[in-house]
């Protein structure tokens, strides 16, 4: 067996650790004599599993009393139309559009905005930017009454990561924010927000799968019209099983959360992830023959977009790259060019191995 280095967006690489676990407990998990996704998701061993992998979280995170934890279905595409159904109340929510992830998610909640009696407003967007920076606080128009704020804090697709709490846009309202693809790679203050959500499938676990981590305050506000199955309220108070849940991807997370926990936590995660994207963003900028165009304060060191100069080259350095191991590497097609996502289970070996073929294809084609 020969295992790649993948540097997909999503489903993305888990840490082989978790893996090799997951093999070993899939006919018989800790003596039960059945694997997880064959057993009741109300019997004694899974609700263990659940219990395990929600305190670990609580843990990584530091996450407040007064928030819940909610293991949802649906990824975070669904959280797009569940966040308004649950938070707007006939009242006027602001969205940021920082990339095409914010830009969906606000497309969403304007399209529910009718329906849910209520108001949908662009507070702010990069677009004509072309989604290569943050927003600068002048671009700001933010409502103090709004419901909430609602943002994506790691753009996957265009690599503009928000990182520093300072530059938390501050009306005074709930904040919102698309974690999917960097929650877990760095400590966050979770008191910040009113409700954190991430698709597993970047930094968590298998796809499907949606964590969402909301203020006790924020629930219980669902419109009428709101499905049973997407009020978080009731969602809260079943612990995530009104009906049955995503077993299988819930146990996987958990795994995940204990390997996080073994890697010393989330500080010694993201100083992992600093070298990590230093080592490729510093290979980039000293080259003539690849480019990133994000603005350096911008750069998320989860997903890092470059482009070839000679674009023409881009499919001999694909086939190159897959060939010695390193795959998944082509862009989004809205961006073009290459992206390398290193989440927390990219090695720094991984990244050592792109560079070594980056400086070796530019040297052989330069
Ligand atoms: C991947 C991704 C999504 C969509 O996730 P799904 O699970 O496919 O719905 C939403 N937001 C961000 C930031 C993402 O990276």
């Amino acid at each position: 067996m020969t295992r790649v280095y993948n540097f997909s967006a999503g489903p993305a690489a888990l840490p082989e650790a978790v893996l090799r676990q997951a093999a070993e407990e899939m006919l018989d998990w800790h003596g039960a004599g059945c694997g997880v996704m064959e057993m009741s998701h109300r019997g004694k061993e899974f609700t263990s599993i659940v219990e395990q992998a929600e305190a670990d979280l609580s843990e990584l995170l530091g996450i407040p009393d007064n928030y819940r934890m909610l293991f949802l279905q649906g990824g975070a595409t669904q959280q797009f139309a569940q966040i308004p159904m649950n938070l707007l109340a006939g009242g006027s929510a602001d969205y940021l559009v920082t990339g095409t992830w914010s830009k969906k998610a606000y497309g969403e909640a304007k399209h529910l905005a009718g329906a849910l009696g209520g108001a949908v407003r662009l507070a702010g967007s990069t677009e004509t930017a072309g989604f290569t920076r943050l927003l600068r606080p002048d671009e700001l128009d933010l409502d103090p009454r709004a419901r909430y704020l609602h943002l994506c804090t790691n753009e996957t697709i265009h690599g503009v990561e928000l990182r520093d709490a300072n530059l938390l846009p501050d009306a005074g309202v709930p904040l919102v924010a698309d974690m999917s693809s960097h929650i877990l790679s760095r400590p966050i203050d979770v008191s910040c927000y009113g409700l954190i959500y991430a698709g597993a499938q970047k930094n968590i676990g298998p796809s499907g799968l949606v964590v969402v981590i909301v203020r006790e305050d924020l629930l219980g506000h669902a419109a009428p019209m709101t499905p049973t199955m997407m009020d978080y309220r009731v969602m809260a108070e079943n612990g995530s099983m009104l009906n049955t849940p995503p077993t299988y991807a819930i146990y996987i997370a958990g795994l995940v959360f204990r390997w996080l926990k073994a890697q010393g936590g989330l500080a010694a995660v993201e100083a992992n992830n600093v070298a990590k994207s230093n080592l490729l963003y510093d290979f980039l900028d000293a080259s003539d023959f690849y480019e990133n165009r994000v603005a350096h304060d911008s750069r998320s060191r989860m997903n890092i977009p470059f482009l070839l100069r000679d674009a023409a080259l881009n499919d001999a350095f694909l086939a190159g790259a897959t060939a010695a191991g390193l795959t998944q590497l082509k862009g989004h097609k809205s961006v073009g060019g290459m992206r390398a996502s290193i989440y927390n289970a990219m090695p720094l070996a991984g990244v050592q191995a792109l560079v070594d073929y980056m400086r070796d294809f530019s040297a052989r084609n330069g």
